[in-house]
């Protein structure tokens, strides 16, 4: 027998590690991905990394090796969590982890297009390398900083993601202009009232004139990104200092 055609694609899903399943869907459970959620328009599991501890008293971490204060959240307890998990092969593995690749808005469209990934939240002083390498985990970061466990960059991540799947946003194409979608940041944002505390919303934007509406948002996008992201700037391929900065 042949599986019934469907329109849908398959679900996407986050199935999520973690000491901390009561964290969830904590803020993904409100607003726009809430409602996503309740609408089945993406699937969370929130699985306990203490469900495969074997000792009586469940535990998961050990001190580690070579000495230092702190623990480590054991190779085995975490292997055997993750192939619990089962997750298809085709679904990327990640470890939230200070150390990773940052997080990027191109990575959250690859990840947002994909079935979905399995995400490790650390705890401790982070997780034994051997289950990293063992299970092939990508390492990301959401910001060269640290926090006290994976759950916070874990939520981030799928709220990230969540946002761009088909039907979550009222409007498919209020993605396409926002910050970092053509390697700029997003220009200046205005709404009524037309005067606040003396200032006008600029004249332009309320002109009517589309092209030059869009030809001011360009170039206050630039100039934002040339001055505040010299990064992103230079990472689009050649580019000089934007007009407006250079103007006058
Ligand atoms: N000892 C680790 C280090 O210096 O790299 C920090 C461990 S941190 C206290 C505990 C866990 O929080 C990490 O294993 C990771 O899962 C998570 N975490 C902390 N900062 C993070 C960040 N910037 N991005 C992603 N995950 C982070």
């Amino acid at each position: 027998m042949t599986a019934a055609p469907t329109d849908r694609p398959a679900l996407w899903r986050a199935t999520v590690l973690t000491l901390f399943p009561e964290m969830f869907p904590g803020p993904l459970g409100i607003s726009l991905a809430g409602r996503a959620l309740a609408s089945d328009l993406w699937a969370l599991d929130a699985r306990d990394i203490r469900a495969s501890a074997t000792d009586r008293h469940r535990s998961v971490d050990d001190t580690p090796a070579g000495g230092r204060p702190g623990m480590v959240l054991r190779a085995d307890i975490l292997a055997a969590a993750i192939d619990a998990a089962a997750v298809a092969p085709d679904r990327p593995r990640l470890l939230m982890s200070p150390r990773g690749r940052p997080l990027t808005q191109s990575r959250v469209v690859e990840l947002a297009r994909g079935p979905g990934p399995l995400i490790v939240c650390g705890r401790f002083e982070g997780v034994d390398q051997r289950v990293i390498d063992a299970r092939g985990l990508e390492e990301v970061s959401i910001g060269d900083y640290v926090l006290s466990g994976g759950e916070i960059a874990a939520i981030a991540l799928i709220d990230a993601c969540v946002r761009l799947l088909p039907g979550v946003m009222g409007k498919e194409a209020s993605g396409a202009e926002e910050s970092f979608s053509e390697g700029l940041l997003e220009y200046p944002q205005y709404t009524r009232p037309q005067l606040f505390e003396g200032v006008p919303i600029p004249e332009i934007l309320t002109s009517g004139d589309h092209a030059k509406v869009a030809a001011w948002r360009r170039a206050q996008a630039e100039a934002l990104t040339w001055a505040r992201r010299p990064d992103l700037w230079t990472a689009r391929p050649g580019q000089k200092a934007p007009k407006s900065t250079t103007d006058g």
